[in-house]
């Protein structure tokens, strides 16, 4: 065909940097993975059991665009903990997190529309923004990782139209106290401009409860929530996740999923109905052993590395620099050389090109053996 046949955002967007690299391992038995942010936890079993179950009565229909009516309200309820007051007509199911983060996009963003995200940032914000049409607009973080009101309300009069944050942070893990929320509150209201908070990780929260920047004062109405099952309750493969927001932002989502999604897959939603009921036994036990998992292995990284301590989610972003490589070079050379994945930082952005992104979502011995094989890398350079 002589014209041109993808659509040109498309055609301008990279493949991802975490797929590229991971195509070197696929079937590689040898290698230990501190790669894929997933946990290595199976799907609760009473909430496989309940999905099971939901089959064997043949419960396999489409339903509601908006979800099954009680596990909105269930989230709606759910959501006060991180301290949001919201009604079941605040919230819709949605395809994982990812369509979540689509939807929000598409619906508010006009072509050239600015939106802000800090960096490093997780892999689909970018590419999802450019998409949907808008200007991004990256801020590089501090070397603690964290934005402050400063750094949003110098864009005062960009005109901007929303801004994309993640805490607890995936690659970084750190995550903001209510103060700092609050601080970033003041600058968004301050830029009055829309918030997309990816609270995907707000259950993993090691040092002090998830705040939800919905929660304060006058902020629901600028705040779209996006949160989900993958990762406190294991549930990836499932695709399930929620958006909350003001009813008309809320709506204007669903048109869009009513007839790119049509509804969230039924048995997922039945199992997160259950993982809300009666999953906290099992949640707090994982996080449990994220938290360990975390304490042994950022303390055994600092013997050799600066790394900043991770508030939650299950990464650690080692600065490599002090070797004399990049993120790049080192993991590709932690991989030829010592079989330990890791992701090269730059996949999440330009600042993040001299560290690797690890995920400690794997077993304590796997770990050991890493950090060791790592330490001794290090050394032979
Ligand atoms: N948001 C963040 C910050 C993530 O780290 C991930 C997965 O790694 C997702 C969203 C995607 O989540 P889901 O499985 O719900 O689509």
């Amino acid at each position: 065909m002589s014209r041109d046949v993808i659509n040109k955002r498309v055609n301008e967007l990279k493949p991802s940097g975490i797929r590229r690299f991971f195509e070197l391992i696929i079937g590689r038995e040898d290698v230990i993975s501190l790669g894929v942010g997933e946990p290595d936890f199976s799907v609760p079993w009473r909430i496989r059991e309940e999905m099971i179950y939901s089959l064997e009565k043949g419960i396999t229909s489409y339903t509601s665009n908006y979800g099954l009516p009680e596990l909105r309200e269930a989230i709606a309820e759910y959501y006060k903990k991180f301290g949001v007051e919201s009604s079941h007509e605040n919230v819709f199911i949605t395809t994982g997190v990812s369509e979540g983060i689509d939807l929000a996009l598409r619906a508010v963003i006009n072509p050239g529309d600015k939106i802000l995200i800090p960096e490093p940032v997780y892999v689909s914000y970018k590419p999802l923004a450019h998409i949907a049409g808008a200007e991004v607009i990256t801020i590089p973080t501090n070397p603690e990782f964290r934005i402050t009101y400063e750094d949003i309300v110098r864009f005062r009069n960009e005109n901007i139209k929303a801004i994309m944050v993640n805490y607890p942070n995936n690659p970084t893990g750190v995550s903001l106290k209510k103060k700092e929320v609050e601080e970033i509150a003041d600058a968004v209201n301050e830029l009055d401009c829309l918030i997309i908070s990816d609270e995907i990780y707000a259950e993993l929260s090691y040092n002090f409860r998830h705040f939800s920047i919905a929660g304060l004062n006058g902020m629901f109405e600028r705040c779209i929530v996006l949160n989900g099952f993958s990762k406190g309750f294991a549930m990836t493969g499932m695709r399930i996740g929620y958006a909350i927001a003001p009813e008309e932002i809320l709506n204007a989502m669903v048109k869009i999923h009513q007839y790119s999604m049509l509804c969230a897959p039924v048995t997922a939603q039945i199992g997160a109905l259950e993982a809300l009921k009666n999953g906290d036994d099992e949640l707090e036990r994982m996080r449990s052993e994220y938290m360990r998992r975390r304490n042994f292995f950022v303390r055994r990284l600092r013997e050799f590395f600066d790394v900043v301590m991770p508030d939650g989610a299950f990464y650690a972003f080692p600065k490599v620099s002090s070797t004399g490589l990049n993120g790049e070079e080192f993991a590709e050379r932690l991989l030829l050389e010592k079989n330990v994945a890791v992701v090269p930082g730059d996949a999440f952005g330009e600042c993040g090109k001299n560290y690797v992104r690890c995920a400690y979502a794997v077993s304590m011995e796997k770990l050991k053996t890493a950090a060791e094989r790592m330490e001794e890398f290090v050394n032979s350079i």
